[in-house]
């Protein structure tokens, strides 16, 4: 399920639409310091759901949005799409490509698609675990995440390496499911009281 396109369009430091085209293998992006570089993964990470606007370096979620320069005026919206190969359908979609995209207007609002139809930041999230890559994954790991890793506690450690084996995802899944069945057996004991009463 390789991503193939990168579109940013009013992100950071990406006033124009800018198209990136990640072929086969390993590609670099280099430039000088303050050039962008970091801009790119974080768009990456921002349309697949990252929320904490402190992991994008900000205080606010609208702070994403390109805030202008000497030379140019602030943008009131920012837009990235992740295009991913989907010919093996590791994504749970019958089409070729899947086009993920997040938007986001000066009010704050976001919105997310998925091949141009609008969804919940939920579908999004889902998409990936189901793939192994969330917006937390080792799929793109950050300056300073490798100390982080080598720093953290066995027990965050141990989170880490669950999410590499896919453990994550049946853990979450796990505690939705025991979450309902509270909600249900306490549906249960208030249908036996109400039952009790009638009696
Ligand atoms: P380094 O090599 O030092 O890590 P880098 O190439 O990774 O640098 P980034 O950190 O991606 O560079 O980009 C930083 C640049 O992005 C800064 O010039 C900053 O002003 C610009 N930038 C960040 N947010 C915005 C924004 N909302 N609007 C306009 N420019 C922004």
């Amino acid at each position: 399920m390789p991503l193939t396109e990168l579109i940013i369009d009013g992100f950071k430091s990406f006033a124009d639409k800018t198209t990136i085209h990640f072929d086969q293998g390993i590609t670099g992006i280099v430039g000088p310091n303050g050039s962008g570089k970091s801009n790119i993964t974080e768009a990456i990470r921002w349309a697949m759901g990252e929320s904490r606007a402190k992991s994008l370096r900000g205080s606010s979620m609208k702070d994403v949005i390109f805030a202008g320069s000497e030379l140019r005026k602030p943008l009131n919206r920012a837009e990235v799409t992740l295009v991913f190969d989907n010919h093996n359908h590791e994504l749970k979609f019958d089409n070729e490509k899947v086009a993920v995209t997040r938007r986001i207007l000066h009010s704050g609002d976001s919105d997310y698609l998925i091949n141009n139809q609008s969804v919940r930041l939920k579908d999004i999230r889902t998409l990936f675990l189901d793939s192994g890559i969330s917006q937390n994954s080792l799929a793109i790991i950050s300056q300073g995440r490798v100390d982080q890793i080598l720093n953290s506690r066995p027990e965050e450690r141990r989170i880490i390496f669950e999410e590499a084996a896919g453990v994550l995802h049946f853990k979450e899944q796990k505690e939705i499911a025991q979450n309902e069945l509270v909600k249900t057996n306490d549906n249960l004991i208030r249908i036996n009281d109400i039952v009790k009463e009638l009696e």
